[in-house]
Order: C-alpha cells, then sequence, then structure tokens
C-alpha cells in the first residue's frame, strides 16, 4: 500500500507570501494514500530535512513529495536525505511551488490554489513511482581547454599537475591570448610577458598536456565522463615537429619587407607571409598566411622560404586534417574580443591619425612592441599631451550596457606608464572609477599623485584640428565635465579609447558544437551566478576567464583553477554516478521500425538481434545504450508500438499526473 509524506516548504517568504502552505497541507492530508503532510520554514536546513527523515520513519512512507523550489536547486539533497532514511531516492519527486508558482503570482488565492494543482499532480506520480538504481558509467581522465589565453593555460596546467591528460586547443598559430599583448600588469606593474611566458613553456613541455594551436573543436559528442570531440587542424604549412623556429623561412622569403599588417601588434608593425607571431610565442613553428602568400595565392613564386628552410619542413601541399579524440570533460576558456571602435563614429577611430584603441597603446607601450616602447606620434613626435576616453563601447545602451571592469584600471595604468615615459599631460575622460579589487584604490591614489588629470563626463566627440583652427596639430576633445557642470574642450596630440570587452562573434556557434548556453549578451552562461559560476548547463562542461564576461587576469586565473579543480574532482573516480532516468524498451512489442533511431538525438538506441538456440535470427530490436541516453525523450514519443518508456516519467505516470489537474 502507498503511504505518501507530503512536505511544504515556506522558503521563509519566497513561498510564504503568496502560497496560504499551512491551508495547502491541510487539503493534501485529505487525498488518499497521503497519511503525513507538515509544513516548514527552510525544509532544505538541517532540521527541515530530519523532519523529513523522521517522519518517513515515523509513518512508514514509501513516497515523498517535497513541495519546495525547482529541482535544480535541491532535488539532489531532499533525494539524498531521503535515501538515508531508508527508502530509494527515486521515491521522491519535488513539487516546484516557487519558480512556477509564488514568484509568479501577486495573489494569495491564485498561488495557493496553483500550489495543490502541483502538489496534487506531483503525489499522484509519486504513487507509480518504482525505486531505481543509479547507473554507472565509466569516466575519461582527460580534459579538454578550448582556448589558450591565460585563462586555459591556467586551467591545462593545474589539471595536468593534477596527474591528468589535457588536450589544450587554441585557433591562433600561438597561445598567450590577450595577455601576451599586454605591456605590464595593473596593479603591480609587472611586465605581462614576463610572468605569462613561463606558464607557456610549462604548457609546452608538460608530458601530459598535448598542445594543439591553429585549431578549432568543430564536433562534440557524448556527455559527461565521455565525450567524442573532433578537432580541424588547420595549414600551417610548416610542418611543426620539423621546425625549429630559426627564422630562416621568414629572412629568405620574396617579400624583402614586412608588408603585411602584424595581428600580435594590432596592426601598428608589420610583418610576412611567412612569420613566427611574436618572440615567445608558443610553439616557436612558422607560420604561412594563405591569404597574402603567393604560392598559395597563384602558385607562382620561387619559394625562397623552401628553400632556406634547414629542416625541409615547409609544405605547400597541407592541408586541414580532423582528428577525434575522448575527454571526459570540457573547459570553455575562448576570452573575448574588443569593441570596434569604428561604432562610436564621433571619435574617428581609423580617420584620425593618432586615434588608438587601449591595445595599441598596449603594443606601443611595451619594450617588445612595434616602437620598443616609445610612445610617438604618426609623425615621430613625442606627445605633450594625451587623452583617455573611459568606458568606449561599455555602459552605453546604444552600444553595450555592461560594464566591462578592466578599462578603468588599465586606463589608470596607461596613464601613469604614459605620463612615466613621455612627461606629457594625461587627461582621463571618466564616468566613474571603478577600482574594486585588491591593490586597486591605491593603485589609482598612486596615478592621482602622478599629476594625471579626471575629467568626470563621458567624451562626447573627437573633433579635427581642421574644424578648430585655434588648436593646429591636434585633437579636440569635447565633453560635459560633470562636477564643474560646463562643457570642456581639451586639444591634445593623442586619443586613447578605451574600448570594452566583448563576446567573439562565434560563441554562439561554439555554444551549438558544445550543447551549452550563452547569455543574452552573448557571453557563456553559467549554471547558476552565485552557486555554480564555473558550470555551464551540461554536465562536465565548465567555463573559466573572460569568455563568461569581463573579467582581469586575477579573477581570469582564479576561475580557471576552479575550473580545474571540478575537472579533477570528475576525474577522481574511475566511475561517474548517473541519473537512471533513462529510457527502456520492452523488447517483446518492438517490431524493429527504427524510427527511435533516427530521432534520438545522442546516438543512445542500439539494434540488438535476437536468435534463437542454434543461433538463427529471430528478429532485431531497439535497445537503449543507458551510457548515452540522456532521457530526453523523442523516442518514447515516435515509437508507433509504445513500447520505449522512460523510468521514472512513464506514460501511467504522466497520464497520472494529467488526470490530477
Ligand atoms: P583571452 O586572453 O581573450 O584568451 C582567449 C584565447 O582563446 C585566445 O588565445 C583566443 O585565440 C582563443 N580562442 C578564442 N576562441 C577560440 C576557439 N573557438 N577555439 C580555440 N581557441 C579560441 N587585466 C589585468 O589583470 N591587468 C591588466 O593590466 C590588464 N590590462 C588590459 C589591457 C587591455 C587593453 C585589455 C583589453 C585587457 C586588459 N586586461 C588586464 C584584461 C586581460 O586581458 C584579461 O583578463 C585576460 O586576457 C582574460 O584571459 P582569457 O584567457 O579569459 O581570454
Ligand atoms: Fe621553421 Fe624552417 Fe622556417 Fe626555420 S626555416 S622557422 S625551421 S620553417
Ligand atoms: Fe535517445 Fe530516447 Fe535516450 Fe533521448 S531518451 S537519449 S531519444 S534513447
Amino acid at each position: 500500500m502507498v503511504r505518501i509524506g507530503v512536505f511544504i516548504c515556506q522558503c521563509g517568504k519566497n513561498i510564504a507570501r503568496t502560497v496560504k502552505t499551512s491551508e495547502v497541507a491541510e487539503i493534501a492530508s485529505t487525498w488518499p494514500g497521503v497519511v503525513h503532510t507538515e509544513d516548514y520554514k527552510y525544509l532544505c536546513s538541517d532540521p527541515g530535512q530530519n523532519l523529513i527523515k523522521d517522519a518517513i520513519k515515523q509513518h512508514n512512507l514509501t513516497g515523498v513529495v517535497v513541495s519546495a523550489c525547482s529541482p535544480k536547486m535541491h532535488e539532489a539533497t531532499f533525494r539524498k536525505a531521503v535515501e538515508s532514511a531508508g527508502i530509494n531516492p527515486f521515491l521522491c519527486e519535488i513539487a516546484n511551488i516557487r519558480e512556477q508558482c509564488s514568484w509568479v503570482h501577486d495573489e494569495i488565492s491564485v498561488g495557493t490554489s496553483k500550489a495543490i494543482d502541483i502538489i496534487r499532480m506531483m503525489v499522484e506520480k509519486v504513487r507509480f513511482n518504482h525505486p531505481l538504481v543509479s547507473i554507472n558509467v565509466p569516466v575519461t581522465k582527460r580534459a579538454l581547454v578550448i582556448g589558450g589565453g591565460v585563462a586555459g593555460i591556467q586551467a591545462a596546467l593545474d589539471i595536468a599537475d593534477g596527474g591528468c591528460e589535457v588536450v589544450l586547443v587554441e585557433r591562433d598559430p600561438s597561445i598567450g591570448g590577450h595577455m601576451a599583448q599586454l605591456s605590464e600588469t595593473f596593479p603591480t606593474l609587472d611586465c605581462s610577458q614576463c610572468i605569462l611566458t613561463p606558464k607557456m613553456t610549462d604548457v609546452k613541455h608538460h608530458p601530459l598536456i598535448d598542445l594543439r594551436t591553429y585549431s578549432e573543436v568543430v564536433g562534440v559528442e557524448g556527455f559527461i565522463g565521455n565525450f567524442k570531440v573532433t578537432i580541424k587542424q588547420k595549414p600551417r604549412y610548416v610542418v611543426e615537429e620539423l621546425c625549429i623556429g630559426c627564422n630562416d623561412c621568414v629572412d629568405a622569403c620574396v617579400f624583402k619587407k614586412p608588408k603585411v599588417p602584424d595581428e600580435f601588434n594590432e596592426g601598428l608593425g608589420m610583418r610576412k607571409p611567412v612569420y613566427i607571431p611574436f618572440p615567445q610565442a608558443t610553439p616557436q613553428v612558422a607560420c604561412i598566411d594563405p591569404n597574402s602568400c603567393i604560392q598559395l595565392k597563384t602558385g607562382k613564386c620561387k619559394m625562397t622560404c623552401a628553400a632556406a628552410c634547414p629542416k625541409d619542413c615547409i609544405d605547400f601541399e597541407m592541408t586541414e586534417t580532423f582528428e577525434e579524440v575522448e575527454v571526459g570533460a570540457i573547459i570553455l576558456a575562448t576570452g573575448f574580443k574588443l569593441f570596434d571602435p569604428k561604432r562610436i563614429p564621433n571619435y574617428h577611430y581609423g580617420e584620425f591619425d593618432n586615434v588608438y584603441t587601449s591595445l595599441e597603446m598596449e603594443r606601443m607601450v611595451s619594450a617588445s612592441g612595434p616602437t620598443e616602447g616609445q610612445i610617438l606620434l604618426k609623425d615621430g613626435r613625442v606627445p605633450e599631451s594625451v587623452a583617455i576616453l573611459h568606458c568606449v563601447g561599455s555602459r552605453d545602451r546604444k552600444t553595450n550596457a555592461w560594464c566591462s571592469k578592466v578599462c578603468c584600471m588599465y586606463s589608470l595604468k596607461l596613464a601613469h606608464l604614459i605620463k612615466h615615459s613621455t612627461g606629457a599631460d594625461v587627461f582621463n575622460f571618466y564616468i566613474d572609477i571603478r577600482a574594486g579589487g585588491k591593490s586597486y584604490e591605491e593603485f589609482y591614489d598612486k596615478v592621482l599623485e602622478d599629476n594625471v588629470q579626471f575629467i568626470r563626463g563621458r567624451a562626447a566627440k573627437v573633433v579635427d584640428w581642421d574644424l578648430e583652427p585655434l588648436e593646429n596639430g591636434k585633437v579636440v576633445v569635447h565633453a560635459e565635465d560633470t562636477l564643474m557642470g560646463h562643457r570642456r574642450r581639451i586639444p591634445v596630440d593623442m586619443v586613447i579609447l578605451s574600448v570594452g570587452m566583448e563576446p567573439h562573434e562565434d560563441t554562439a556557434a561554439l555554444s551549438k558544437i558544445v550543447n551549452c548556453s550563452v547569455s543574452s549578451e552573448g557571453w557563456f552562461l553559467e549554471r547558476h551566478p552565485k552557486l555554480a559560476p564555473i558550470n555551464t548547463m551540461t554536465d562536465g562542461i565548465f567555463i573559466a576567464g573572460a569568455c563568461q564576461g569581463p573579467k582581469d587576469i586575477p579573477e581570469s586565473v582564479a576561475q580557471a583553477s576552479a575550473a580545474a579543480a571540478k575537472a579533477l574532482a570528475l576525474f577522481s573516480s574511475d566511475e561517474l554516478t548517473r541519473d537512471p532516468t533513462v529510457a527502456f524498451v520492452n523488447e517483446m512489442n518492438c517490431i524493429g521500425c527504427f524510427s527511435c533511431e533516427r530521432v534520438c538525438p545522442f546516438g543512445a538506441i542500439e539494434r540488438y538481434e535476437i536468435r534463437d538456440r542454434d543461433g538463427n535470427l529471430i528478429r532485431t530490436v531497439a535497445r537503449v545504450n543507458e551510457g548515452l541516453c540522456q532521457g530526453c525523450g523523442p523516442c518514447a514519443a515516435i515509437c508507433p508500438s509504445k513500447c520505449i518508456s522512460i523510468a521514472g516519467i512513464t506514460e501511467e505516470q504522466v497520464y497520472a499526473q494529467l488526470g490530477a489537474v
């Protein structure tokens, strides 16, 4: 005989505000099979769970309905509590009366009657629940990290140092990401490359890291612990294993002078079609750019690079290749792209000579940059005045509403470096200074002592000297000074646009490949902003760094280590316990049409041959691979002979729930 207990949580006032829980408990106690009801302030608390456990023992309950928040929050907690009191955890069901009820209704009468319906449905379901046994699946103890910026590098190193293999996929010819391009880093002003390149070298030489640069992930199948990933290797036209990074090919290239804008230097310098991206590039391997190489474009080059190579490693016949690897966890660390300031025509980026983005300025200030650290105007002079415009493409509904978080701090850093390098007058046009990290406010104080000027107001426009001839040779920044309460126009030699961070354009495409969600702004979406900021909605896939939203280096590194810890925790056991809510086939009734095979998105339907004792084939039926099945249900819906059910969500249970409302 079924003996069901119904427990109703008030969730403080979260539920109790619009659901009369005591009234619901009273009504539930009158339903057939319900032998005990109770309402309590916080069922998820220790005393709340004990209350359920005690009731199970006292009333010999055979089924439990916990009416509370979404099962996404606490289903596991309550099932564990129920199990510890001696009944199968899958005899416990959650009736969501918070997210789907109390939070969406204002009137108590509506909230209460809807809660009654929701709970009643779950009671009817539990009546037909059967004990289920969790499924164990093997775990592949290898991680895939997508993106080789500082976040991806840190995650890969932490996992590999923890003793597990990592495949690190970076789409550019070198790892390093944006951090490799920075000059010095706030607030400590350490040289960015000096702290990053040892880590890049560690990645290259770590015996457990398989580094795949110039590669992309083009397919992901499977599930937590058992993903199959297809990696595309783009042709470098240089055999990576042979190349010794001697640069002989670059020197010998028929382009006597570098003519192609150099990506690493943000176009401030030039490179040849055959190039090594930057001196500390990892791997130190040349790459040939098919868009500018004469041989690759026309087939009519003398190929002096190939002739000069001492290792004979240039191969113009190279094509893209695909490889499948098996991994147990995936970490997304694809970072960000910069806002394109051409979208704000008033700043005339790309039109006026001395208007730069902040990243271009990072390259100019860097000792390894195109001017070897000298800050120069286009005509070779040292600027006497520089304006830094904060929040370009951030905190503005016309572009991006979000705060890019790092721009205030890197603007302060650039102000400090410019002041010290050139002695120029530096004007920061800001909305607010956001310096909310460890030692960040102190860094701001230091920059104030540098005599850098701060004008509170977003710059409205940058105007050419032609229009305002008084300031001959300069550009003029116009802004409303919101502290002084009047308009300002400041003539300067150079303007730096502190551009914000944006999600990569292909984040949505990648999210489809890995089966994860993106936020409305386009960043990878975490499972829960507070309680699961590293997890995605897909088990076994984690996020690290600025692909989730604007982050500085310390935050990116911390999140990367957290993602690595999650992956290592997954790899700590040989098998993974999975929810048994999977499909099963009644083979007696299966007619072998395999409609289910066609609709299963996870390839979980297998063909099983039933044979007689002499080995003669009787018929072929569908069988479910429990490891692959995700319990999503299209197979059950399409099966014409109604012989597929999902454990714990049978047709009988669904009809019982419908009957209840
Ligand atoms: P990224 O550095 O963007 O790296 C992501 C990597 O993933 C890249 O290598 C990219 O090629 C790769 N990738 C992208 N898509 C794919 C794909 N589909 N497949 C494979 N690989 C892919 N922070 C500080 O703490 N201090 C500073 O002084 C500082 N100064 C800054 C100055 C500027 C001008 C800017 C713009 C930022 C600054 N930052 C600073 C912030 C810092 O750059 C970021 O916090 C950091 O780069 C984030 O690292 P990440 O690995 O998450 O992303
Ligand atoms: Fe590599 Fe050959 Fe070029 Fe040297 S010459 S960098 S070995 S491709
Ligand atoms: Fe495939 Fe059916 Fe399992 Fe979904 S429920 S994964 S369709 S077998």
